[in-house]
């Protein structure tokens, strides 16, 4: 089935209206759209609604976007806009180089039915998770799993997560709150990336309800498998003396001290590391760089967990370099976060 592209834009709750408002009211004359993959197909409609509304020119910024992290407040202010709405994610900077508007994208979906067919699979003590997406549905799903008789939690937000109960690909600080006082989690959303991240994260049993797909899957069976390949992956890398430093050239994914703390890591016990700077990760970049054996990679964490087969040298977190170089056992084995 194609969809037309306000057929798509229609699937999200998407506030428009608001957008305009604050174009009008601060007088912008330009403003730069910076959208989430999913989103991208009703660029051209929001762009076209906005300028229609307002007589503001807008342009969007097609490059990926995949969190906030990757905040493109240079390239507006470069373009000569006056603003950067930024649809989808949550605020992670506090300062800009400009000001920047971050939009919020619903999903709007009803959970309970679903939630109600698969209760009996739940344990008691429940922690809730989700994604700024399905933010507004945690209060209503707190009320259902009490009023059913059990406990439901939900962890305050640290760091860079903007809201209680929210993770991000690469922060569960919301979830590591709560994760002695809970049985499981129960993240409420789409896809595997997130919950798969607080199974890492948290070691604890994790429970997707997946509002897309319309089932509630544990993800034992999804997290089990990557931990094999990590450990395979670590084991690969045990013979390696050369090693690339992945350092991230986006903003929120720059972490220099660490890429710092590594290279120092790998010259103490004899090995070498050059730190190659990247913005875009993929396995075609990282093969011109022939004389290395395996890379640490201090940018996005989950380039390294979710995408590992996908290169021909193993690619590590710096706590996974740990374990290769003996200063960590694999019973410690933690998941890479940005704080
Ligand atoms: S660093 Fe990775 S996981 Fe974290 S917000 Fe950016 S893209 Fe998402």
């Amino acid at each position: 089935m194609i969809l037309s592209l306000w057929q798509v834009i229609s699937m999200f709750d998407l506030d428009l209206e608001g957008v305009a408002e604050i174009i009008k009211k601060e007088g912008y004359r330009c403003v730069a759209l910076q959208l989430p993959e999913g989103l991208k197909d009703s660029g051209v409609d929001i762009s076209s609604r906005l300028a229609g509304d307002t007589g503001c020119e807008v342009i969007i910024l097609g490059d990926p976007c995949y969190g906030a992290c990757d905040l493109a407040d240079s390239e507006a202010l470069d373009l000569g806009c006056d603003a950067l709405f930024h649809f989808g994610h949550s605020r992670i900077f506090k300062n800009a180089r400009l000001p920047v508007h971050y939009i919020k994208v619903k999903i709007p979906r009803d959970p309970l039915p679903l939630l109600k067919d698969n209760l009996d699979k739940l344990p008691m003590r429940i922690g809730l998770v989700t994604t700024i997406q399905h933010i507004h549905l945690l209060d209503e799903i707190v009320s259902f799993l009490k009023e059913s008789g059990r406990t439901a939690r939900i962890g305050e937000a640290k760091g860079r997560v903007a809201y209680r109960g929210q993770v991000l690909g690469c922060s569960f600080s919301s979830a590591k709150d709560i994760a002695d006082k809970v049985d499981a989690f129960l993240y409420i959303g789409t896809g595997n990336f997130h919950p798969l991240g607080v199974a890492l994260s948290t070691g604890r049993p994790v429970y997707a309800l997946d509002l897309e797909r319309g089932e509630l899957r544990d993800m034992s069976d999804v997290s089990d498998p990557i931990l094999r390949r990590r450990f395979a992956a670590i084991t690969r890398a045990q013979d390696a003396r050369s090693f690339g430093i992945i350092i991230g050239e986006k903003q929120g994914q720059r972490r220099l001290s660490l890429a710092k703390k590594v290279k120092g890591m790998l010259e103490e016990k004899g090995r070498s590391g050059y730190f190659i700077a990247l913005r875009e990760i993929t396995p075609d970049v990282l093969l011109p760089f022939r004389g290395l054996d395996a890379f640490v990679n201090t940018a996005c964490p989950r380039i390294t967990i979710d995408d590992t087969a996908r290169y021909k040298r193993p690619v590590l977190t710096p706590i996974e370099l740990g374990i290769v170089l003996g200063l960590r056992e694999w019973d410690d084995y933690a998941m890479d976060e940005i704080v």
